[in-house]
């Protein structure tokens, strides 16, 4: 079972969240205050930095985190065993990472609760988005889903909204 902590950090209100499992961690978009991340993997061996895409506020710690744990960030090393998902649309490098034995989805800027993300950044492409809302459709509705901002939510209760935008 993934423990999952979330520090909600500047710039933009970003969640940079720590899985850990049998004194292993995982964290996902180091988006500022490298000290504060450090300080909540105290005890555990991170095995991995990943990040669901290259904005600035999801990667304002990532190079001083890198230098820290001497790793890279998305060497997808499948630490808990995940599955890395192309959702492209908000931006072209967009990622989610899910884990399926715990049924939870990363979904940075792509998923949040009761929204998804801007498609209007030069990098944005809205069709990518529907096709990446009409893939996602496909996994089971049981998945929560952690947003990049904001509160978690569920798969089955954003599904319902997805047909907004086909
Ligand atoms: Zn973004």
């Amino acid at each position: 079972m993934l423990k999952i902590d979330v520090l909600v950090l500047p710039p933009l209100e970003n969640n940079c969240y720590i899985l850990s499992c049998d004194k292993k961690a995982i964290i996902i978009d180091p988006s500022s205050e490298k000290d504060k991340i450090i300080k909540a993997c105290e005890g555990y061996d991170v095995a991995e930095i990943l990040i669901t895409h290259h904005h600035f506020d999801h990667v304002g710690a990532l190079q001083d985190l890198e230098n820290y744990y001497h790793l890279n960030h998305n060497e997808f090393k499948n630490t808990f065993g995940y599955e890395v998902i192309k959702t492209p649309g908000h931006s072209n490098d967009s990622i989610s990472f899910y884990f399926p034995k715990d049924k939870v989805l990363f979904s940075g800027d792509f998923i949040f609760k009761d929204g998804i993300g801007r498609t209007d950044f030069p990098e944005s492409s809205p069709l990518d988005m529907i096709n990446s809302l009409k893939m996602i459709s496909s996994y089971p509705d049981d998945i929560t889903v952690y947003p990049g901002h904001g509160p978690k939510t569920d798969l089955a209760q954003e599904k319902r909204h997805f047909s907004y935008y086909f």
